[in-house]
């Protein structure tokens, strides 16, 4: 008997003809994160198993709940063969060390052919339990432990344990997006969601210095790191933008310079996500949100790129995006209190209904394609420390 782990990939198994594409990134995530680890890694139809040395369980443990795709990981035990003898065998020795009153069995059946159908080993092991464990009784609405068995075709798995794996698809079977990311708490959380759906980011932040402080830029690296984890690692491109907003200060009403400003952002957005094979922009946007978040001002914004732009907190309320935030870490950087570059250029009335014609009419002030391509040029890119590497099935 080995202790080992067990992942199920849940909602990949629904994937038909591209199954092996998302299980073949899936197992390079794993192998990329656990590289520093002595593992023994191998497949079978719907699972994957890891083993290791015992005393790498929690590292190994902590590791796996960082990776999309994963549904669930079980922590049990791996027996040489699927014989009923070695299986209520086992499962004894197992339950003698713990401490229960009541119990479920719980048996999956892979291999058809077996002598025994599922419910038919959950009444003949009961049978078992209650027979060799004294003072315990069957309950199988509320037990205290659930006793997991797995019928495969040469081996069975007993578990107790299991942990919600984070779902979604793996890192990158998508392709990859442009994050915008500010500091924030909106567009992290965008990003991670965007992560979750087997997209791998690279961030775009625009940085007005002497406007914005060299803190605010830390602050969206730290984000970036963050969320960044969950991909193995990611990159920022810093982006100069304060000759652009001082331009759009001098030349743009008041009330536009925002608008102006966001269709400025988008522009640059969308060539560098060309640029660097992004097939998406993801931005932080939530409908309603601040005056350039109405549908009026994120038409008008969003009219000046091609690229589809996804916004994966467009309909969730600030309380609810403020909660995934603690949940991934994200919200205690996010709220210090460091100001980015739309912050200092606020107007006291911006406009809420802005039209196209007063875009184009305002742009025509002053000449934003060198602005933006000097602004390109200039870029620094800043890649993390997180040693992994995706890029070679990128
Ligand atoms: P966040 O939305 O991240 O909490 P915020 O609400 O202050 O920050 P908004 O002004 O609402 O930001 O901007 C909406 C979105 O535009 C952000 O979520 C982010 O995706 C993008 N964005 C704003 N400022 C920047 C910036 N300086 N660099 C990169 N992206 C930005
Ligand atoms: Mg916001």
């Amino acid at each position: 008997m080995q202790k080992l782990f067990l992942i199920k990939y849940g909602e990949l198994n629904t994937k038909k003809a591209n199954i092996g594409l998302f299980l073949k990134t899936l197992q390079k995530n794993i192998m990329n994160e656990l590289q520093d680890i002595t593992c023994d890694i191998t497949f079978d139809k719907g699972r994957m198993y890891i083993k290791t040395a015992e005393n790498n369980f929690e590292l190994v443990k902590e590791k796996l709940s960082k990776i999309f795709g994963i549904h669930e990981i079980a922590i049990g035990y791996e027996l040489e063969n699927n014989s009923f003898e070695l299986l209520t065998d086992n499962l004894i020795q197992l339950l003698q060390e713990k401490d229960f009153k009541t119990f479920k069995i719980n048996t999956k059946r892979s291999d058809k052919n077996y002598f025994l159908t599922s419910p038919e080993i959950n009444q003949k092991l009961g049978g078992v339990v209650l027979k060799n464990i004294h003072d315990v009784k069957v309950d199988v609405n509320n037990p205290e432990i659930i006793i997991n068995v797995e019928i495969r075709k040469t081996n069975a798995y007993i578990y107790f344990e299991t942990i919600k794996g984070l779902g979604g698809y793996p890192t990158s079977t998508l392709g990859k997006g442009l994050l915008m990311l500010s500091g924030g708490i909106d567009s992290p959380v965008a990003g991670f969601l965007a992560m979750k759906r087997g997209v791998k980011l690279e961030c775009i932040y625009f940085d007005s210095p002497p406007h914005t402080s060299i803190e605010a830029k830390n602050k969206v690296i730290t984000l970036a790191n963050i969320i960044g984890q969950y991909q193995g690692h990611i990159k920022v491109h810093v982006i100069p933008f304060t000759k652009i907003q001082e331009t759009i200060y001098k030349e743009v009403p008041n009330e536009y310079m925002i608008t102006i400003m966001r269709r400025m952002m988008y522009r640059i957005s969308e060539k560098l996500a060309h640029k660097n094979h992004c097939k998406i922009i993801v931005n932080g946007e939530s409908i309603g949100q601040v005056a350039s978040q109405t549908l009026d001002s994120m038409s008008v914004i969003n009219e000046v790129v091609k690229i589809p732009v996804i916004r994966p907190v467009a309909c969730f309320d600030k309380l609810e995006i403020i909660a995934l935030a603690k949940k991934i870490n994200t919200y205690e950087t996010s709220i210090l209190p460091y100001q980015d570059c739309c912050t200092i250029f606020v107007p006291e009335h911006p406009v809420i209904y802005p039209t196209l014609d007063k875009c184009i009419e305002y742009e025509q002030h002053f000449d934003y394609e060198s602005l933006i391509n000097e602004a390109l040029k200039n870029e620094v890119i800043i890649k993390d420390q997180i040693k992994n590497d995706y890029s070679d099935y990128l």
